[in-house]
Formats: structure tokens, C-alpha cells, sequence
């Protein structure tokens, strides 16, 4: 193949599109031309309104405003999510993007806090979560021990980098592509329009979202399916006009009868959603669960999406990398697919800025690194719904009695055995989120280490309680996140 990329095309022109064109303008500084096709006709997915801290340093790395982005994008804080009768109905908890602090040297928190047998949520050490209860927020300095994302409409995030990119020298065409034209070796040499117009490039970026029109059906790439671990596979959607002047800083994620409900809050609408699977609950009865969810007045009909969790087997074939919903789909209930897009995007830019010729092994390990990092969110997120107490619908008792995957399994027993929480390479989510989980679902290693004794009894108590009378006190004096955000957004 050439190795050469002096002409790169981007199919498609949703967030994974414009996200990698933008991208690529900005690192490749004319070293190349970009160009981005899509059709309007066909449209773009639009989901995919809750996100993870990455996303910061994508619009940190693409020289993004904090505020212009917040205003164009409809966007709020995010400090993590609120999972709702989870492990059984009325019992909740949340993931926040935070640490629990360093109290007792190099032994855990967490292990002086079962020890001591306090009866009150772990999350009242971490101080994203209690920001998170009381509907709090402030941008944290470089010694905050806490992370925050966004929430934000999904298509105006599209549409602002597409004007970005443009101004940066990307070129747009609109148009559907009806015909792919291959290479002698295999690769893609043109995309053909409808109009007859042909792109041709030296490498392709396909961002066609669940289309994958050219790593997919052209290069009939195989899936690799997680549905048996994760089954759900739809979901209906509905934006609703937003009650009340309140904003929470948090994502919430309910757990129902065949799947989960989200609820997003953005400035002037909040989104809400149903995920489900069609195995175990049938597409109606999940529209009439969401619709008696809604807390505000519908600005749309709820509308269906279909999908299978799980991703092309490889990533980057011949002169084609996926990027975004064309690579593969992991169910949104940690938030992860935009932080994929970011995931894939900074693999190609490494790769594109190395400075050499592109070799095999390049594309060997954008493929190994892309599948793990899939392998590992997929354990993650599998975490939340093995753990459950729940067994009143045949959702939960499926998930409760599966088999799990050997990485997820040997990390449980290790957790469950010794308290440790064991990190793999391209983790998506660091032992402190897996923690939070744990802690969330009262799951607890079968003996406290000999260890947590070391600290007297009483020394410990006190340095907990007045840890959590610290964050208390500090959160208390932070503005509520709406007022925040207006002062933010001027
Ligand atoms: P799309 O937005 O579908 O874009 C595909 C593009 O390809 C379009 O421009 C289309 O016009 C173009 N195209 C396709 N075929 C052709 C053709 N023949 N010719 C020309 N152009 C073509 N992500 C998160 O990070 N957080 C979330 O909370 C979240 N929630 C989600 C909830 C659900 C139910 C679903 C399904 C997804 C969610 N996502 C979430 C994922 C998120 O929506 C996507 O990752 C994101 O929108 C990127 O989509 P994309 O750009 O890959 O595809």
C-alpha cells in the first residue's frame, strides 16, 4: 500500500467525523488535505449527549474554548453518574470522576472504612460525590482530586467543529456515496456519489456510524459480538423541556424491568432514554416505561435505535481505520463512545505524526491497542450489571447468572480474595472508578487484610470523620452547578 497520506477522506460527518477531522487539520498543518464527506439525507445518529473527562483534553488538544463550547453546544458539568436501583430496587450510588484521598499512607481508605464498620455510603469521602449529592460545582485547580466531563447536544458538538475544521482548511462535500472503488491490492482507491462525483485518497477514515460502509461492507471486516455479555440492543430516545431551575452535575442511569433508563441534563432541554433488550422486553412496553419517565414536556416523538455491542475484529485494514460508530458500539451506559472516537483519533495522530513511512506493525498495534481498550470498557461495564441483588425480571436474573469474561472473572477474584484492584494495559477506567463500583454494589473482599490493624482503631476513626466533615464544609461553600455555569457562560 502507498505510505503516503498526502489525500485523507473522513466518511461521514457525525461526531466521529468531524471530531477526526478537526483533529487531523489542526496536528497535520496542511501536511496533508482533509476532506470530509456525508449526507444529509442520511443524517447522523445525534445520541450521545453524556461524556467522559477525555473529551477536555480533545478540545484542549484542538484549542477549543471552555465557554463558546458550553454556549454552542447547550452543554452542562458532568461529575459522574447516579446509578438507581442497581443492585436492588430503592438502593443507589454514584460514579464520580474522583479519588478518595490519601489519609492512611499507602493502605486504602476504603479498607479502614469497612473496618471501622461506618455506617454511611463510602462516597461520602470523595468529593466529587458529595458535590454530586447536593447539586454543586467548581472547576477544580491542579490539586483537586476530582475530573469533570460534559453533557451536551451531540449535534450542535458536531456542527461546531465542523466550523472549526473548515476554517482550518478541512474541505466539505455533500453527498451520498452509492459505490466504493477498489485497489489492486485490496484498499480503497475512490468513494463514488450519487451525482458521479469520485473522492479519491491515499487513506480513508471511516466515520459512517453503524453504516460502516467501507471497514464493514466493503472491506467485510468481522464483529466481534458482545451481545451475550451485554444484551442490550435498543433504545428509544426523548428530549424533554427542562422544569425547575436546578441542574444536576450528574448523569442518572435507573435500573428497569428489561434494560435502564438515562436522564441528561443540558441548559435548556434534558434527554432522556431507555435502553433495552429486545430479549427480555418488547419494543412498546420500553416506549410505555419511558414516556411515564418523562419529567417535562416532550419536544419530540421518542425514536428507536437498534445496535450490537461490540466492535470489528480489526480497526485499520489496508488503507481504511474506523473510527467512531463504524468500529464498533459498546452500550452507553459508562458514557465511553465518544471517548472512543477521541481513543481512536489520538492512535491515528501518533501514528500520522511519527514521522516515517507507515509499517505493518503500525497497524498491528492500532488494532491490538483498539480491541483491548474495547475488551477492557466492555469488563467495566459488565461490573455494574453482574453484581446485582436484582432478580425481579428475567434481565436481572440473566446478568446475575451469567458467565463472565476471564479477564472480568480474574479481576473479581482477585478483588474478592485479596482486595485488589488489578489494572490491565489500555484500561479505560482506573482502579478508583472500579472501586466506586464495588463500593456501590456492596461488594467487598471475603477478609479485611491483616494490614488495616496497623492503624489503631480510634486514630482511624477520627481521621474519617473529620475527612468527611472536611468535604462537607468545602462543599458547601461551592456554588450550585447552575449558577456556576452562568457565571461561566457570561
Ligand atoms: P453517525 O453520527 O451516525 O454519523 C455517520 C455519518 O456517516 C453521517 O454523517 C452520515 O451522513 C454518514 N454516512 C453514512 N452512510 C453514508 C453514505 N452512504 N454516504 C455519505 N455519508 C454517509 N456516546 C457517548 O459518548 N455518550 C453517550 O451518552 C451516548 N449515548 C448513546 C446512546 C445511544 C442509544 C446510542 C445508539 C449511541 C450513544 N452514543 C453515546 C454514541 C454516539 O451517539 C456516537 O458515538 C457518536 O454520535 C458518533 O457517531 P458517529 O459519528 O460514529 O456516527
Amino acid at each position: 500500500m502507498s505510505q503516503k497520506f498526502d489525500r485523507i477522506v473522513v466518511v461521514g460527518g457525525g461526531s466521529a467525523g468531524w471530531m477526526t477531522a478537526t483533529a487531523l487539520v489542526t496536528g497535520l498543518k496542511g501536511r496533508a488535505s482533509v476532506e470530509v464527506v456525508e449526507s444529509e439525507d442520511i443524517g447522523i445518529i445525534g445520541v450521545g449527549e453524556a461524556t467522559f473527562p477525555s473529551i477536555r483534553e480533545y478540545n484542549r488538544l484542538v484549542g477549543i474554548d471552555e465557554a463558546a463550547f458550553l454556549r454552542a453546544t447547550n452543554g452542562t458539568y458532568k461529575l459522574g453518574i447516579r446509578f438507581c436501583d442497581w443492585l436492588e430496587q430503592g438502593r443507589d450510588y454514584f460514579h464520580t470522576f474522583g479519588h478518595f484521598g490519601n489519609l492512611f499512607g499507602s493502605q486504602t481508605l476504603w479498607g479502614q472504612h469497612r473496618r471501622i464498620g461506618l455506617d454511611e455510603p463510602l462516597g461520602l469521602q470523595c468529593m466529587p460525590t458529595v458535590m454530586a449529592m447536593q447539586g454543586r460545582f467548581v472547576l477544580p485547580d491542579e490539586r483537586a482530586q476530582f475530573k469533570y466531563a460534559y453533557h451536551f447536544d451531540a449535534v450542535e458538538y458536531a456542527a461546531f467543529l465542523r466550523r472549526l475544521a473548515l476554517q482550518r482548511g478541512a474541505r466539505h462535500t455533500q453527498g451520498r456515496i452509492v459505490d466504493v472503488v477498489r485497489r489492486a491490492d485490496g484498499g480503497v482507491a475512490a468513494v463514488q456519489l450519487e451525482d458521479g462525483r469520485r473522492l479519491e485518497a491515499d487513506l480513508f477514515v471511516d466515520c459512517s456510524g453503524f453504516h460502516s460502509l467501507l471497514l464493514g461492507r466493503t472491506l467485510q471486516e468481522p464483529f466481534v459480538d458482545f451481545s451475550h455479555w451485554l444484551p442490550v440492543d435498543s433504545a428509544w430516545a426523548c428530549p424533554c423541556e427542562r422544569t425547575g431551575e436546578e441542574l444536576a452535575p450528574y448523569t442518572r442511569a435507573t435500573a428497569l424491568e428489561g434494560g435502564w433508563a438515562w436522564r441528561i441534563p443540558l441548559q435548556s432541554r434534558t434527554g432522556h432514554g431507555h435502553v433495552f433488550s429486545s430479549r427480555f422486553i418488547d419494543a412498546d412496553r420500553a416506549r410505555e416505561q419511558l414516556v411515564a419517565r418523562l419529567d417535562g414536556t416532550p419536544l419530540a416523538e421518542p425514536r428507536l435505535l437498534r445496535f450490537t455491542t461490540g466492535h470489528r475484529e480489526r480497526f485499520w485494514v489496508n488503507n481504511v481505520v474506523a473510527v467512531g460508530l463504524s468500529s464498533g458500539f459498546l452500550e452507553p451506559l459508562e458514557s465511553t463512545s465518544i471517548y472512543l472516537i477521541q481513543d481512536g483519533i489520538s492512535r491515528l495522530m501518533s501514528v500520522l505524526t511519527a514521522g516515517r513511512p507507515l509499517h505493518d506493525d503500525d497497524r498491528a498495534l492500532f488494532n491490538d491497542g483498539s480491541a483491548r481498550r474495547f475488551g477492557r470498557i466492555r469488563d467495566f461495564i459488565i461490573l455494574h450489571y453482574c453484581l446485582t441483588r436484582r432478580r425481579d425480571s428475567e434481565l436481572w436474573r440473566h446478568v446475575a447468572g451469567m458467565q463472565l469474561p476471564e479477564t472480568l472473572a480474574f479481576k473479581l477474584d482477585l478483588w474478592r480474595r485479596f482486595g485488589v484492584l488489578h489494572e490491565y494495559d489500555e484500561e479505560g477506567f482506573d482502579a478508583t472508578s472500579w472501586l466506586a463500583i464495588h463500593a456501590g454494589m456492596d461488594h467487598w473482599p471475603e477478609r479485611a487484610d491483616p494490614v488495616f490493624a496497623e492503624i489503631p482503631l480510634e486514630r482511624a476513626r477520627h481521621a474519617l470523620q473529620a475527612h468527611r466533615k472536611a468535604i462537607a464544609a468545602t462543599v458547601e461553600r461551592m456554588p450550585a452547578h447552575h449558577r456556576m455555569l452562568r457565571q461561566v457562560l457570561g
